[in-house]
């Protein structure tokens, strides 16, 4: 297929766009969503919550390449045979672009890896490892302007199928390119990648030689999302755009839906933000050491 620019060969159906063509839609996309949703200034100070896959390595890049100040957060959960892989090449991604790494632990955090976690207690891995990871990104990104993630619109499709099936009315409105608030404690979380998909994401890996390893967590076969994923590829299979076009509805509704009014204070035992007298994260230390 002849690319929709140019008559340089395609490289993908959806858009049908050559290489050069393919980076450039890329990157403006990249730079729109940016600006339209006033999600980075270019002076900002940028914390990238990065794994070591593809979608943070692709936001560390392409920020970079925009020009911003970009810092890299890792989260060692402790997951043996997956995170000391993705750590490594997180490690040699930001060697070669010059790009300052802190990681934190959740065996600093909780004296336990996960794994070590799940094999004394019986609880859901997803559930302890988004509670301590959320906790220890806010608290490590303390200091910078915004906490950029590499959610994709795959994610955030995903995310707001998840909320509609589970019915959670309350939480309906907090997927978005922006989220979170320094005013209540919460680092100003954004999404540059918010309107691209994974196999765009991929795609753009690929030709720049960022990701070489395609491993993925052990315990996601096991989470609700895996499974809302998968029922969501199915349908846009056969019926093409359909990720983008909830994106593009959700956010149009967005406004009107309805919002939760909880009050955010400082959590007890840790001075860190909480919706009652103590936060997730020290609530999850407690279940799991008893
Ligand atoms: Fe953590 Fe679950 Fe994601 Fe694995 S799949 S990294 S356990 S949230």
């Amino acid at each position: 297929m002849q690319c929709e620019k140019c008559d340089n060969r395609a490289i993908l159906g959806d858009p049908l766009l050559c290489k050069d063509h393919f980076i450039c839609y890329f990157e403006e996309t990249i730079k729109t969503t940016i600006a339209e949703y006033d999600l980075i200034q270019q002076d900002s100070r940028v914390c990238v919550a990065a794994s070591g896959g593809k979608d943070s390595l692709v936001t560390l890049y392409v920020l970079k390449k925009l020009g911003h100040d970009v810092h890299a957060l890792a989260i060692d959960e402790g997951i043996g045979g997956y995170r000391e892989h993705t750590l490594l090449d997180l490690q040699k991604f930001c060697t070669k672009y010059d790009i300052p790494l802190k990681i934190a632990s959740f065996k600093e955090l909780t004296g336990n890896t996960l794994d070590e976690i799940l094999k004394r207690k019986k609880l859901h891995a997803c559930t302890v490892c988004g509670t301590f990871r959320r906790y220890l990104l806010n608290k490590h990104a303390a200091g910078f302007d915004v906490l950029a993630t590499g959610h994709n619109a795959d994610d955030e499709a995903q995310a707001v199928l998840m909320n509609l099936l589970r019915a959670q009315t309350s939480i309906l409105a907090r997927p978005g390119p922006k989220t979170g608030s320094e005013k209540e404690g919460f680092i100003q979380r954004v999404k540059p990648l918010y309107f691209l998909t994974e196999k765009e994401i991929m795609t753009y890996a690929i030709i720049h030689n960022i990701l070489l390893d395609f491993t993925e967590c052990p315990n996601v076969t096991t989470s609700y999302r895996a499974r809302v994923r998968d029922l969501l590829n199915e349908y846009a299979a056969k019926h093409p755009g359909t990720k983008k076009r909830v994106l593009e509805k959700f956010l149009r509704i967005r406004a009107a839906l309805p919002t939760s009014n909880n009050q955010i204070d400082s959590c007890r035992k840790c001075g860190e933000p909480a919706t009652g007298d103590v936060c997730a994260a020290c609530r999850m230390l407690v279940t799991i050491r008893t």
